[in-house]
């Protein structure tokens, strides 16, 4: 695959005015984060790539055209209480601090009586080019590298700089060298914001509030990536005319309050000043050990999730989002068993994203991906049952973590095979600064699903745009929040 000339180079003083170009607009138009420094009142612009980057159009009409099958595997999954309780005993055990809490909470809220089976999942399928391989039907290879299920962001953000690379080339602001860029624009902002409505207006429809509603925002404290959120907010109320409010998991007791309601047989969430009744709860929080610093913070999530407010997503959701779980649906019988109904040339298509991804276990696979850990650490990342970034172990490393690491938990990661994507040349620009070199992107596909649970009755089911993260290539992690990447947009070829 060849990729095509990239970037281009305008001179020093055409450069500069690129750069303030893309500040400026990136400042007006919210594509921006808060400071570290600035106590929630002064922003910066996001990291973001100068030029959109090279992707290929085969390898992008791949990834999108699995996320509704996608989708509804991972529905599917989240339904099926027995097979995710028997998949991830040994996990639930060995990380029972994470993985093993968020089950406790499950069995917690179980049993205090679930009424609300409708459920809404904000996903996103992650994806890298692979250089070596080839993909479906001959086409670029696009292979998975996790599917999310919980607090999937960037959606917002991703619109905008699309938007952005947009401006800039239609402006004329990259010049004659620059001129040919053709950036393509994700409407993800718009159909994440849509999924989050769909949601809403279910549970007015289905659980007859008195008064006010309103979508509640479960968020981090000291959240960087705020506007990321508030896009979606903005366009909730502009689209649609819904109200949101933020709260912490830790401040969630003090601030929300619980009616029951007698004939209706459940527990309405109220926000306690507004007096709104909560539809949803979207969690953009709550995805790892540190969202729970203390008893507090679990017991705020089995709190919300025993309302009737639909979640987004439920606990069972969240949980078959593990990495476990990804490597055990790698297995065509498994994925077969979940979407019996689904196209067969589709569900190929869909395992034509996968490599190869190993138990750590003392299954006889297991057993044989810990000598193959061991031999030829340089093919593997090694991966515990985390969210957020930061948490793998790459090549090298791998032997002498796993040395240092009771073996008897090595049965809580999974060893998956990398991708070595192509590499070509753009510009990072971050706080103000250029980094040029080689990058690497990754693509996530969004997807929105609603369905209800008890019925497995699935009610609105989207593919709902894209995101490309872009780092240099000598960094391992392409985490924007961790500090290690930006937001990038694509340039189909
Ligand atoms: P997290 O849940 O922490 O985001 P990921 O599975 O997405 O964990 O891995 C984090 C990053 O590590 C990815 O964004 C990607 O850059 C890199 N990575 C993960 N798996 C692979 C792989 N199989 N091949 C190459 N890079 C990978
Ligand atoms: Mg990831």
């Amino acid at each position: 695959m060849e990729y095509p000339a990239y970037p281009p180079r305008p001179s020093k003083e055409e450069a500069d005015f690129i750069n303030a170009t893309a500040i400026d607009w990136s400042l007006g138009n919210g594509l921006a984060m808060l400071s570290p420094e600035g106590k929630g009142v002064t922003a910066v612009h996001a990291p973001i790539t100068v030029y959109p980057s090279p992707f290929p159009k085969s390898a992008m009409a791949n990834a999108l055209a699995v996320q509704t099958a996608f989708n509804e595997l991972y529905v599917r999954v989240a339904d099926n209480e027995k097979w995710l309780e028997e998949s991830l005993t040994d996990v639930f055990k060995l990380d029972s601090d994470f993985t093993g809490k968020l089950w406790e909470s499950y069995l917690k809220v179980k049993a205090t009586g679930l009424t609300q089976h409708l459920t809404l999942g904000l996903f996103r399928s992650d994806y890298i080019v692979d250089k070596h391989a080839e993909g479906y039907q001959g086409s670029a290879a696009i292979k998975q590298i996790e599917f999310n299920t919980v607090s999937i962001s960037f959606g917002a953000l991703s619109s905008k700089i699309s938007q952005l690379h947009t401006y800039l080339s239609e402006s004329g602001t990259y010049g004659e060298t620059g001129k040919h860029i053709e950036p393509s624009v994700s409407d993800s902002l718009v159909k994440l914001s849509d999924g989050l409505a769909v949601a809403h207006k279910e549970y007015v429809a289905t659980a007859s509030p008195a008064g006010k509603t309103a979508v509640l925002f479960v968020v981090q404290p000291g959240e960087r990536n705020v506007f990321d959120q508030r896009h979606l907010e903005y366009r909730l109320y502009e689209a649609y005319g819904i109200i949101s409010y933020r709260l912490t998991l830790a401040e969630i007791r003090e601030h929300t309050k619980y009616v029951k309601d007698a004939a209706a047989g459940f527990t309405r969430l109220v926000h306690t000043a507004s007096g709104a009744e909560i539809s949803l709860v979207y969690y953009r929080s709550g995805y790892a050990p540190t969202d729970y610093p203390s008893e507090t913070e679990w017991d705020a999530r089995v709190y919300l999730e025993s309302t009737h407010a639909i979640k987004c997503p439920s606990l069972l959701t969240q949980i078959s989002g593990s990495k476990k779980i990804q490597q055990i649906l790698t297995d065509p019988a498994v994925i077969r068993q979940f979407i019996p109904e689904t196209e067969p040339a589709l569900v190929d298509q869909l395992e034509a994203t996968f490599v190869k991804i190993h138990p750590m276990d003392n299954s006889p696979a297991g057993l044989k991906a810990r000598e193959a850990a061991f031999a030829t650490p340089e093919r593997f990342v090694l991966k515990p049952q985390r969210e957020g970034g930061g948490n793998n172990i790459y090549k090298e490393n791998i032997p002498d973590f796993l040395r240092s690491t009771p073996e008897d938990t090595w049965g809580a990661y999974i060893l998956m095979e990398l991708i070595v994507p192509p590499d070509f040349k753009n510009k990072i620009l971050r706080a103000g600064e250029i980094y040029d070199g080689e990058i690497i992107s990754e693509l996530g596909v969004f997807g929105t699903a609603l369905w209800n649970q008890q019925t497995s009755e699935i009610k609105h089911n989207e593919q709902a745009g894209w995101l490309l993260r872009s780092k240099l290539k000598s960094s391992n992690e392409g985490g924007v929040a961790a500090g290690f990447g930006c937001i990038d947009s694509v340039y189909l070829f």
